[in-house]
């Protein structure tokens, strides 16, 4: 299960620094009365930014791993969340996704550029779609876009920012903000809280 780990590392600083060392999580999430054996348990690494690592611990009674994911990092795709956020503003101004492939100049073919892309677009463009209803008063009546949210709550990195702005609601929000567990496709509060599952994966490219 994946965490908030709040830090305002970029990628490269996270990795230049270890900030993963200084990632704590004291109590276990399931068992805050303690006695189950909760303890720290490695790390695991990720591809992208080369060298990071994620901090993780393991609960034995409740046989589930917990992974802190600083804010900087993508939930379950490859890479920063600037980075994805790169991808999905470009999309957003360019006039079509095939327009945006070719300007982002992916080293891929068109059919699978425009999967890459479009993946990250509608995965973003789905957590502010919730985040409009979830957040009326900041962001109710906005564009579910990244420029629009971006101008609204006055933000230049927009899913940073929401990764502290929505964290009561990361475990019901989808990949690359949210934590919710990849076998949910339903989604919604309820689903989610009944699929938690074990290990995180680690940071598997999608
Ligand atoms: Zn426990």
């Amino acid at each position: 299960m994946q965490l908030r780990y709040a830090c305002a590392h970029t990628g490269a600083e996270y990795v230049l620094e270890q900030a993963w060392l200084q990632a704590s999580l004291p109590r276990c999430p399931l068992h805050p009365q303690g006695g189950c054996g909760f303890a720290r348990h490695g790390t695991y690494s990720r591809v992208s930014p080369p060298g990071t690592l994620v901090a993780r611990w393991y609960c034995p009674t409740g046989r589930r791993t917990f992974s802190l994911l600083p804010d900087c990092l993508a939930a379950r795709l490859t890479g920063t969340l600037a980075e994805v956020e790169a991808v999905v503003r470009a999309a957003e101004q360019a006039p079509s996704l095939e327009a945006a492939c070719a300007a982002l100049r992916l080293d891929i073919e068109l059919p699978g550029a425009l999967r890459w892309v479009g993946r990250r677009v509608r995965a973003v463009h789905a957590s502010l779609h919730l985040l409009r209803g979830l957040l009326p008063e900041r962001c109710g009546g906005c564009a579910a876009t990244l420029a629009a949210f971006g101008e609204r709550l006055g933000v230049a990195e927009v899913l940073v920012a929401l990764r502290g702005i929505a964290e009561p609601w990361l475990r019901d929000l989808p990949k690359p903000l949210g934590f919710r567990p990849r076998r949910e496709s339903g989604g919604g509060r309820r689903g989610a809280r009944q699929h938690w599952v074990g290990a995180d994966p680690p940071g598997a490219p999608a």
